[in-house]
């Protein structure tokens, strides 16, 4: 039996995810990355005594749509808290954020499962401030930068659904992509927008009750998500194996070494003395305001994979490669406004469009194609202008630099040979060229039509319309 048959994983997530507002949650320093230490701050947000927080309207807003996006209920009524313990990244003493009263509840999303999908529910979604950054510097000192301090932030609470490690790599994919589309969260999980901890716990297979979890802390990329968990799954599994127990305690991952450390037991686990924030008032909202909000969502990643499926007839597979991301989706969708037959057009974005993209996060509006073009393309080929092959030649080229794919199929004399006289003239030095194989296919090694055709190409820099000069072919070896 193998550990599989004996073991099942549990898991459940909580991620981090910075809303895309221009400002901080209860101060109007800006949010932007990657600036000066320390130059985006002020004292609301650098912890100074006396001051109060305003809370940020657009942020409300970005987080509302995320909880809706994500399927949950809103409750009348959320309320903000002191989360209290000290680190120097903090320098209130504390950080506001949402507990007993959370923003949103009882959500859910669906992450592919085989053919289908699976749902894993969602907890809960509430607001928070993020912290400063700990930057540690040469030798014994560290350097705080309180850019980040005060960052609108959601988190949202995985129920404990979620099976393996790949399972958990797509709940957090799914989550991105909703959030994107939402147009609340850029994504960009190197900069840290999307963080996420995972608590991991093994039971023997068929009990109903849940082990002991560990709670491994920050990851920020797919990979290390996935190694991570992985690496823990085992240890839990040897540890218990060998007569040990798991003890619940918050870990790290180091990515250099591939495992997950201990950072802290539950004996050394902060206790947090949660109260209600006594400088904001309750957080209320309408059914009017969250029906306003509901309204203005985008068409979601799960309802345009529907509709691809359903109404364009994509498989499965296709549908979902093209919404990972919306602009990747309105890229497709163009190429069919233009013309494109929705298969054609998903072969080409899935296969030449997506090689001409790089990187974790498609951005096909950086591509020097425009939709249009790769129409075009597809209509080419079927009118049998260009060959397939040719095709992928015109793309990549086109993809490089920006010619309409007319202007370069033209400027390199890339047209398929299909007019008859031309391609006759081809066959015609073929066969004079290579008596002893003519006779031996008019023996009968019909096999050898491959060779005069593979001539031909050759010849004609594969340019050559292949279904034509097949009968070509054929048709000139039979006389004499
Ligand atoms: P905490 O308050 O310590 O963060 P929660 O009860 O809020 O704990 O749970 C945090 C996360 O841990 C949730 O995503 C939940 O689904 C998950 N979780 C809870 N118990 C287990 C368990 N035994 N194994 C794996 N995940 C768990
Ligand atoms: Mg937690
Ligand atoms: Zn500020």
């Amino acid at each position: 039996m193998s550990r599989n048959d004996q073991w099942e994983t549990v898991i459940g997530l909580e991620v981090h995810a910075q809303l895309k507002t221009a400002t901080k949650l209860f101060c109007s320093c800006s949010t932007r990355f990657g600036e000066a230490p320390n130059s985006n701050t002020c004292p609301v947000c650098s912890g100074y005594p006396g001051v109060l927080p305003v809370l940020n309207g657009s942020a409300v807003e970005y987080a509302l749509r995320a909880a809706l996006a994500l399927g949950c209920e809103i409750p009348p009524m959320s309320r903000f808290a002191r989360k209290n313990y000290f680190y120097p990244d903090l320098p209130k003493g504390y950080q506001i954020s949402q507990y007993e009263l959370p923003l949103a509840v009882h959500g859910h999303l669906e992450i592919p499962s085989g053919d289908g999908t699976k749902r894993v529910g969602i907890t809960r979604v509430h607001m928070e401030e993020d912290a400063g950054k700990l930057v540690h510097a040469e030798g014994a000192s560290s350097l705080v930068d309180l850019n980040r301090a005060g960052t609108p932030l959601v988190e949202i609470v995985s129920e404990p659904d979620i099976r393996s490690a790949a399972e958990a790599a797509d709940y957090v994919r799914t989550l991105r992509s909703i959030l994107t589309y939402a147009e609340v969260c850029d994504g960009n999980m190197a900069e840290g927008s999307l963080r996420c901890d995972a608590n991991v716990s093994v039971r023997p297979r068929g009990s109903t009750t849940f082990g002991t979890r560990a709670e491994i802390k920050n990851m920020n990329s797919f990979k290390f998500i996935e190694k991570a968990i992985n690496y823990e799954i085992e240890r839990q599994i040897e540890l218990i194996e060998d007569g040990g127990k798991v003890v619940q305690e918050t870990r790290l991952f180091d990515s250099r070494t591939g495992r997950t450390e201990s950072m802290r037991s539950k004996e050394e686990a902060h206790d947090y003395r949660y109260f209600p924030e006594p400088d904001l008032p309750p957080l209320v909202l309408t059914p009017a305001r969250v029906a306003e909000v509901r309204a203005s969502l985008p068409e979601l990643p799960d309802a345009r994979r529907k509709r691809f499926a359903d109404d364009l007839g994509l498989p499965t597979y296709d549908a979902r490669v093209l919404t990972e991301t919306r602009e990747l989706a309105d890229y497709f969708e163009d190429v069919v406004k233009a013309g494109a037959a929705p298969k054609a057009a998903s072969n080409w974005v899935m296969g030449e469009v997506l090689r001409g993209l790089k990187g974790e996060a498609p951005a096909p509006s950086d591509l020097k194609w425009p939709p249009r073009y790769v129409a075009d393309l597809i209509a080419m080929v079927e009118a049998g202008t260009i060959s397939g092959s040719v095709a992928k030649t015109v793309i990549a080229e086109g993809l490089e630099s920006g010619q309409a794919p007319a202007e370069i199929v033209k400027a390199k004399g890339l047209s398929q040979i299909s007019d008859d006289s031309a391609l006759f003239a081809e066959v015609d030095a073929v066969i004079a060229a290579n008596p002893g194989e003519v006779e031996k296919y008019r023996a009968g090694k019909e096999a050898l039509l491959g060779f005069f055709v593979g001539q031909v190409m050759k010849r004609t820099g594969g340019k050559a319309n292949p279904k034509r000069l097949n009968e070509i072919v054929r048709d000139k070896l039979k006389a004499p």
